[in-house]
């Protein structure tokens, strides 16, 4: 199958799936507008994190890797009245952008925007004693992964999910010869992943919109 059938599927299930939404549209365009790379979740993907907090009962999330907002829009939708969602970017101005969206989408008093490099965000979050999430979603660089996962894991609760975003890097996953940090990165994940007995996890390969990759998700299945 061709990017074309894949994309032309995701299409045709968005169209019919997803009712037209101005407010992601707009996000979408402020992005591009601002210059950002359009690496964010595609629109189906967005709806099945939607989802997957739903299904959780998530009041609080932490997302690492903010961009413009898109994924932190569809995630903090999902919250209730009293949630709270805090997104870690490194990049300023996509951080300013996403403030934007995220004002724009009547989201801001929801979301907290943690500018600066994740690890010392986390850090941070650590010394304020801030924790346990009932979701996290990770999709920043991936060499980080591991640490992520583990700093995920520490502030999680039993049931809490870990979703992992871009596992499978166009295959490239599974070469053992690869010296491509990001790849390098999702195997020492993955192998800390499976080494860890207090979650159950799986990864998918996904093709569509975005081309052909995949995510981890596990459950934290111990009280931490
Ligand atoms: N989650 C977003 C979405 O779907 O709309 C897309 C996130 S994009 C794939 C990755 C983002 O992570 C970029 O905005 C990048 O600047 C940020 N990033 C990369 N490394 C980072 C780090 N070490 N700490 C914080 N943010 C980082």
């Amino acid at each position: 199958m061709s990017k074309e059938t894949w994309t032309a599927v995701d299409r045709y299930f968005t169209d019919l799936l997803l009712p037209t939404d101005p407010i992601l549209d707009a996000t979408l365009q402020a992005n591009a507008e601002a210059g950002l790379p359009s690496i964010d979740v595609a629109p189906n993907q967005g709806k099945l994190l939607n989802l997957f907090a739903q299904i959780q009962g998530a009041r609080t999330i932490l997302e690492i890797g903010t961009l413009g907002g898109y994924s932190t829009i569809w995630l903090a939708r999902a919250l209730p009245a009293d949630g709270r969602l805090i997104t870690l970017e490194a990049n300023p101005h996509h951080a300013q952008v996403a403030r934007k969206n995220l004002e724009h989408a009547g989201l801001d008093h929801l979301v907290e925007i943690r500018l600066g490099d994740a690890l010392d965000s986390l850090a941070q979050l650590d010394a304020e004693g801030l924790g346990p999430f009932d979701l996290f979603f990770m999709d920043a660089d991936k060499q980080s992964n591991s640490e992520y996962f583990q700093w995920a894991l520490n502030h999680s609760r039993k049931g809490s999910l870990i979703i992992t975003d871009n596992v499978v890097r166009n295959g490239r996953v599974v070469d053992e010869a690869s010296t491509d940090p990001s790849v390098l990165g999702v195997r020492r994940f993955a192998e800390h992943v499976a080494a860890e007995p207090r979650v159950s996890a799986t990864a998918l390969q996904t093709v569509g919109s975005k081309g052909y990759d995949g995510f981890a998700i596990a459950v934290v299945t111990e009280e931490i």
